[in-house]
């Protein structure tokens, strides 16, 4: 079952703007065997996502830098091949944070079992994971959204934003997202839960295309994006209107500072609340996330999508693939087969 080598994509330079190609190499690293108290997991999904951009640079943040010449990392959903732990038997599907390779050893920490019959097995990397639990926190803690207030986002077609959306429907919000594409804003008023849609690439004038789907303004402006979108946010937000700022990923690979929102001064008048916040502070609100994602997804009021990239080379691809607009729903990379034990 173990296999003599595993192939893994390594961080070969940092990258300064867009990563390319040649950011990334492949390399094989030896498989050891398990020890007492391990288990070896073989890898199915892996997750990309915009955070891990910052984790390409090195400087001080909520997480350490990615080592150049090592292995990248994130969540990964696998299968135990081999064990000598006592919690966990070959076979069981795990949750853990060793993407971007083919197998690894692990003794469990940080690592959590899923229930295949509860979800696909993928799920644990969007809807019901990470990114799910960044739109749950982010809207109801960080943003307080009350029944029947108004919800702009940005971003709105992608893994957090469209959880955003149905959570703000099913909360009695009227919900405005915005994102880069026809289809995609098709696929937010059709299915994701939004009211109106903005394609933000032909929508000419941003600040006036949110008054005219939103011309009662903004209670709560779920940030996914920045730059052009923080603006028209602003201009737009009622008194006493919460900003939920979750990311900026138009500026995740700009090599030079982007000037702030020319209109910050309306924080005053309007006296608005902006906040910053990190998924993993949250960690508290997973019980009952997932409880109410249960039931809403019973209900029918949570729908999600996928893209997928099959196979571990094109992870790279499938990566700078987020700062294309790529994706409907959560961006996937297919590592390996299903089931195999
Ligand atoms: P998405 O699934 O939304 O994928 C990224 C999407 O961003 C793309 O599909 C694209 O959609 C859009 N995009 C890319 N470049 C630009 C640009 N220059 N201008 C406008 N839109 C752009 O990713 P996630 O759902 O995983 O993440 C969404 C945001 O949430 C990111 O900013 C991420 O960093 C942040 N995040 C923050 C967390 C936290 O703890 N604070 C945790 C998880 C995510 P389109 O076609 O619409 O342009």
């Amino acid at each position: 079952m173990r296999p003599a080598v595993s192939r893994e994509i390594r961080l070969r330079e940092r990258p300064v703007g867009l990563p390319t190609a040649e950011t990334f190499e492949m390399a094989e690293a030896p498989v050891a065997e398990i020890k007492e108290g391990q288990f070896l997991v073989r890898n199915i999904w892996m997750s990309v996502d915009p955070y891990m951009r910052g984790r390409m640079m090195d400087r001080r943040s909520y997480v350490a830098p990615f080592e150049v010449g090592q292995p990248l990392a994130g969540g990964c959903v696998g299968q135990v091949v081999e064990s000598k732990h006592d919690r966990y038997r070959a076979g069981d599907y795990v949750l853990g944070m060793n993407g971007w390779r083919e197998y690894w050893i692990t003794s469990g920490a940080g690592v959590g079992k899923i229930d295949p019959k509860l979800a696909p097995i993928q799920a644990h990397l969007g809807v019901l994971g990470m990114p799910g639990l960044t739109a749950y926190a982010g809207l109801l803690k960080v943003g307080a959204l009350k029944e029947g207030e108004s919800v702009f986002v940005s971003g709105a077609a992608g893994a957090v934003g469209s959880v955003v959306c149905q959570i703000a429907k099913a909360k009695g919000a009227r919900v405005v997202g915005s994102t880069g594409s026809a289809e995609k804003a098709a696929w937010l008023k059709s299915e994701a839960g939004a009211d109106e849609a903005i394609n933000y690439r032909d929508a000419g004038d941003l600040t006036k295309a949110v008054a005219k789907a939103l011309p009662e303004g903004i209670d709560v402006y779920f940030e996914n994006v920045g730059g052009a979108h923080f603006d028209a946010a602003l201009a737009n937000m009622k008194d006493f209107g919460r900003i939920v700022v979750c990311g900026m990923i138009s500026q995740y690979n700009a090599t030079s500072a982007e000037p702030g929102p020319s209109n910050l001064g309306l924080v005053i008048p309007r006296r608005l609340r902006i906040q910053g916040f990190i998924v993993t502070d949250h960690a508290d609100l997973r019980d009952q996330f997932l409880a109410d994602m249960g039931g809403w997804i019973g209900q029918g009021k949570l729908k999600w999508r996928e893209t997928v990239v099959e196979g571990l080379d094109k992870a790279p691809e499938a990566f700078l693939g987020l700062f294309r607009g790529d994706n409907l729903g959560k961006m996937l990379v297919k590592v390996g087969p299903d089931a195999v034990v």
